[in-house]
């Protein structure tokens, strides 16, 4: 019997114990519906968890290294669909 997410309704891949603490909903969907406080979810907010921010350190450590984000994602997507359109 599958079980599905409290916040977005997608089916949990998980044993639905492992959603407990965040009340049966997927940690992103948890995150973004009671601790992102903040109205963008394009803007970190003060949770030491929360994704947008570790995206922010991510791209921030790339440029620091003298590399693109943009571009690192942008030849992964045209990896991706490379492959794809290959199939
Ligand atoms: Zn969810
Ligand atoms: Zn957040």
């Amino acid at each position: 019997m599958p079980n599905f997410c409290n916040g977005c309704g997608n089916e949990l891949k998980e044993p639905l114990e492992q959603y407990e603490a965040y009340e049966g909903m997927h940690w992103f969907c948890f995150h973004y519906a009671y601790e992102h406080f903040t109205d963008d979810p394009e803007t970190p907010c003060d949770s030491r968890h929360c994704p947008t921010w570790h995206l922010e350190i991510l791209r921030t450590e790339f440029i620091s290294r003298g590399e693109n984000p943009d571009e690192i994602i942008e030849k992964a997507i045209l990896e991706k669909w490379s492959k794809s359109a290959r199939t």
